[in-house]
């Protein structure tokens, strides 16, 4: 009995835990590089309160973006989409924190920026579909398998912030 009582209580800690330390995948395109924004998206995450777990700043190649954006192989806009994304330097991240998947797509806005609130990254900082600066995983599955994508697991650091205990209650 007691047993199993611990095993249920060690079960519900690891999930509050596991609630706590979701990750998700962010990237600051071609377009957001050049205009200046890096910092800017960064600071946005960080004053909300979530924790920077890797980051690099770099011009990957078409075959990388074609595989990251795989789903979308039998869109019209694809090829372009591609092209594009491995024109210039982007920014990959991997940011943890409590629902930090869901948050992070309501922080960027809407795909559209025309349909993006102000307030959002997209809202207040872009036009046009092609040129919406950023990107976010759009689940914890694809989460994982995009911080898979991009990084190794010896990219990824293990550090406690020490704001922590004034961020979560
Ligand atoms: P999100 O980036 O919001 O997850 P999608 O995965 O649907 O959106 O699309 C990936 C990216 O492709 C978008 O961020 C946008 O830059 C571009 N895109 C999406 N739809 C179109 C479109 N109809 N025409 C041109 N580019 C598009």
């Amino acid at each position: 009995m007691v047993a199993t009582l611990l095993s249920l209580f060690s079960r519900f800690t690891t999930e509050v835990m596991a609630g706590n330390q979701e990750r998700t995948f962010i990237m600051i395109k071609p377009d957001g590089v050049q205009r200046g924004l890096v910092g800017d998206i960064i600071q946005r995450f960080e004053k909300r309160g979530y924790k920077l777990v890797a980051m690099k700043f770099k011009q990957f190649d078409e075959a990388h973006l074609k595989q990251h954006y795989i789903d979308l192989a039998d869109k019209p806009f694809y090829p372009k989409l591609c092209k594009f994304m491995s024109s210039g330097p982007v920014v990959p991240m991997v940011w943890e924190g409590k629902d930090v998947v869901k948050m992070g797509r309501a922080m960027l806005g809407a795909t559209n920026p025309l349909q993006s609130n102000p307030g959002t990254i997209r809202g207040d900082f872009c036009i046009d579909l092609g040129r919406n600066i950023c990107h976010g995983s759009d689940s914890v599955d694809s989460a994982n398998k995009e911080i898979a994508l991009w990084f190794d697991k010896t990219e990824l650091a293990s550090w406690s912030m020490c704001t922590g205990d004034n961020v979560y209650e």
